[in-house]
């Protein structure tokens, strides 16, 4: 059968997959199409790799099936256990494995053609697999270190120490000296220096994969999700390095597509938070709130709501907003969030749900939850949409969020949210923070919303509150 394709039946099926890949990712821009998008790309994804594996006869068609079947079953175990918050995790090391993958391709390549060929690489081939085997190592030992100071394996503190960029500097030095000598001599003492296992490549790895790890571990764990979503861009350029030695059309597109979507992706969670991408790098984020600040702020004004008084506000709302954040995903709140939806829309009552575009801990977290909950995407208005009507707005049920509604963003410059776009919550009638204590979110710092005239406290765990209030509604109408 393989025999039959020419080499332009080939090309048109990399064409085809690559266009599964772009409308793929166009699908992905909107939650009701984005599963589609999914399924989309990874048909794209399947058809290269089947095609590609059979017309250069690497493996045979039954290894194909047994492996596709092996990765099939892992990853939808994966998909099926790893919790909604776990995904940034999950997400980097993904990345990490497309990394390590396009680095060692890089490598087999070369080792094939001093075997098969020998001699000097020809210039681009050399220049491509240096620079998949850079960024790759990168991406590898960095995404582990990200994955693992997400997951609580690896210490979320920046850990920094004395002569910190100067060993980043010799690592960087070493990688790309090693990858000079690989593009500019690659015969010279091609016995001694450059043999058959091509070991200024191997080098190259090692000191990048070190640099890897090096350059992670100083980034506090809550910048991981950023770091995250720019090893995602890294991971997709190494792939595009690697199509270039391989000179692959769907690798380089795929991989362009990857490392322009996760550098957008970076980009836009560095607006969202109002920091640049070096602050984020080399900032190390996140401060411990001072006890006496926290009094300062609290003291004598925090008041406490219940349920049942709750129910009665509602009960009287024309219209209600339901703001989401990081607690809402980790008590799982969504289900019985969408139901009280449900019924104050059923009542006749406004209800809209106002979604921050860094609410929870990746970017759509929340309309993510909200949709696999029911909850219907009209419903879901962003920060520029929802911020004008919270002044018309009776309730706001804040549930699980804290920084994304903290009115120090607009009013404290020396804030380390400072100019962060918030949702301006504190502008409703009557204002209810469902969480579970007055501790700080991932900034780290007090929220003077919580000690507001018009803020009352329903403290504890998201979904029991959130499923008391329901029962409540449930009783009294
Ligand atoms: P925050 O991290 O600011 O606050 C979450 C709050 O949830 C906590 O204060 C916690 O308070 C509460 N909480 C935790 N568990 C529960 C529970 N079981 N029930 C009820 N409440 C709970 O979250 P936000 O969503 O407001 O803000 C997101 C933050 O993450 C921003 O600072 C953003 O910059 C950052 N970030 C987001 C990224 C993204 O892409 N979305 C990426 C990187 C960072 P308590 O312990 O008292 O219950």
């Amino acid at each position: 059968m393989v025999e039959l394709l020419s080499e332009s039946v080939l090309r048109l099926v990399y064409l085809v997959s690559a266009v599964f890949f772009i409308q793929g990712l166009r699908d992905m821009t909107h939650p009701r199409t984005a599963v589609r998008g999914n399924l989309l790309s990874s048909l794209g994804m399947l058809t290269a790799v089947g095609v590609t594996v059979l017309w250069f006869d690497v493996i045979s068609p039954a290894v194909l099936i047994g492996g596709l079947v092996v990765g099939s079953l892992i990853g939808a175990g994966l998909a099926v256990k790893v919790e909604m918050t776990q995904m940034p995790q999950l997400v980097g090391v993904f990345n990490g494995f497309g990394g390590g993958a396009s680095a060692l391709v890089a490598g087999a390549e070369l080792v094939e053609y001093r075997i098969e060929i020998g001699g000097a690489f020809p210039l681009e081939m050399g220049i491509a697999a240096a620079a998949s085997g850079i960024i790759g190592a990168v991406t590898l030992f960095g995404s582990m270190v990200a994955a693992g100071k997400l997951h609580g394996v690896v210490t979320g503190s920046a850990i920094r120490y004395t002569g910190e960029q100067a060993v980043k500097a010799v690592l960087l030095a070493t990688a790309v000296l090693s990858g000079v000598y690989l593009v500019v001599q690659p015969d010279v003492l091609s016995t001694a220096l450059q043999g058959t296992w091509v070991p200024s490549y191997w080098l190259l790895v090692l000191a990048a994969s070190v640099l890897g790890v090096m350059l992670v571990i100083p980034i506090g764990g809550a910048d991981m999700p950023v770091v995250i979503a720019l090893l995602n861009a890294y991971s997709g350029l190494a792939a595009a390095g690697t199509g270039f030695v391989l000179n692959n059309s769907a690798l380089i597109i795929a991989g362009t597509l990857v490392g322009a979507a996760g550098m957008i992706l970076t980009v836009i969670m560095c607006e969202s938070m109002n920091r640049s991408l070096a602050n984020v790098l080399f900032g190390g984020f996140g401060e411990e709130a001072s006890s006496e600040e926290m009094e300062d702020i609290y003291e004598g004004n925090i008041t406490e709501t219940s349920p049942e008084e709750l129910e009665m506000l509602l009960d009287t709302a024309d219209r209600v907003v339901i703001v989401p954040g990081y607690g809402m995903a980790v008590a799982q709140a969504q289900h019985a969030v969408a139901e009280l939806g449900q019924l104050l829309d059923g009542d006749g009552v406004d209800v809209e749900f106002g979604i921050h575009p860094v609410a929870g801990r990746m970017p759509g977290h929340m309309n993510v939850l909200l949709a696999e909950a029911d909850v219907p995407y009209d419903k879901m208005k962003e920060l520029e949409e929802i911020n004008p009507t919270f002044s018309q707005t009776d309730v706001v049920i804040v549930t699980g969020a804290n920084d994304v509604v903290n009115p120090r963003a607009n009013e404290d410059d020396s804030s380390p949210i400072s100019g962060m776009p918030v949702l301006n919550v504190n502008e409703a009638g009557t204002v209810i923070v469902n969480k579970r204590s007055l501790s700080p979110g991932f900034s780290g710092i007090p929220n003077p919303l919580f000690a507001e005239d018009n803020t009352y406290m329903l403290f504890g765990d998201g979904k029991e509150m959130m499923q008391n209030v329901v029962n409540e509604y449930k009783e009294s109408n």
